[in-house]
């Protein structure tokens, strides 16, 4: 797929895991990328040298979403960095992908945990998505990662899995208010893909074994895995299909 050269794509924690690689294969499709970074700044750049080494486009944006006013910063700076780039404020495709995992069950969960699973994993892509939509043309899309683990039961991890079950709720309404602007809305889940969020736990090889038995193609998912869902789901080639809830996961156990 080759045809975003027009398009200017928002991926949200992009520094690193699998929003690295969608930025990757969206600005390989032709997109200007937005990589959006929270504290690692090296790791961003790193991401845009690689995207524009390979005849890429893409600038590094930074935003700290455990707060409003992250949002509200990601977006001034956006703005500024948009108008430098490509010319105009405008965006086609935002990937919300910025998230954290919290290990936790109903008895082990803090206040502190919840309130920051919360801010990082459901307000802040509702508020991002509100801010894009003034400048989301025509035809745009909004793709939202959420977690396979909303579709089995984790009571090790039960708080996580609350807040990306809010990001499969919030599909449906917004593709059925969106679709008369030719903007659909998607949703990813992910199962488990070997990135920073899950190494430690995946380094045990008890968990390890356990993960790959889940699935039914017998492996670990692979960032790309995502990277080329997302990919179709921002192309144009997805243009009939709206308001899904897409597992990627090798197959998890239902
Ligand atoms: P990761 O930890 O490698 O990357 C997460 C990204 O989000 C990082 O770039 C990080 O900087 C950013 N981020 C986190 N908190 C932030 C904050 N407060 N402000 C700004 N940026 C912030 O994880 P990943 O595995 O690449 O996960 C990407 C997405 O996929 C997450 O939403 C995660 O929940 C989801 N997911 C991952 C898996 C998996 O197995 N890796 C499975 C299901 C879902």
């Amino acid at each position: 797929m080759q045809n975003l050269r027009e398009k200017t794509a928002l991926v949200t924690g992009a520094s690193r895991g699998i929003g690295k690689a969608i930025a990757k294969r969206l600005a390989h499709d032709g997109a200007w990328v937005a990589v959006h970074y929270g504290r690692d700044k090296k790791a961003a750049e790193q991401t845009v040298a690689e995207i524009t080494e390979s005849g890429g486009r893409a600038f590094s944006v930074q935003a700290d979403l455990g707060s409003m006013m992250g949002v509200e910063r990601l977006f001034e700076q956006l703005d500024t960095l948009t108008i430098k780039h490509t010319g105009s404020t405008s965006l086609d495709i935002l990937v919300n992908n910025a998230g954290i995992g919290t290990q936790g069950s109903i008895e082990t969960t803090t206040e502190k945990q919840f309130d920051e699973l919360i801010a990082v994993n459901i307000k802040a892509p509702f508020f991002i998505i509100q801010k894009a939509l003034p400048r989301l043309r025509t035809g745009g899309r909004i793709v939202n990662i959420s977690s396979a683990e909303t579709r089995i039961a984790f009571p090790a991890s039960i708080a996580y899995g609350l807040t990306k079950g809010a990001l499969n709720t919030m599909t449906l309404p917004l593709a059925k208010q969106l679709g008369e602007r030719g903007i659909t809305v998607n949703t990813i889940l992910p199962g488990y893909t070997e990135t920073d969020i899950n190494a430690e736990i995946l380094s045990d090889p008890s968990v390890r074994e356990y993960a790959v038995g889940m699935t039914a193609l017998g492996r670990l998912g692979h960032v790309s895995d995502i990277a080329d869902a997302a990919a179709f789901l921002a192309s144009e080639e997805s243009r009939w299909v709206t308001a899904q809830i897409l597992d990627v996961s090798g197959g998890i156990r239902l």
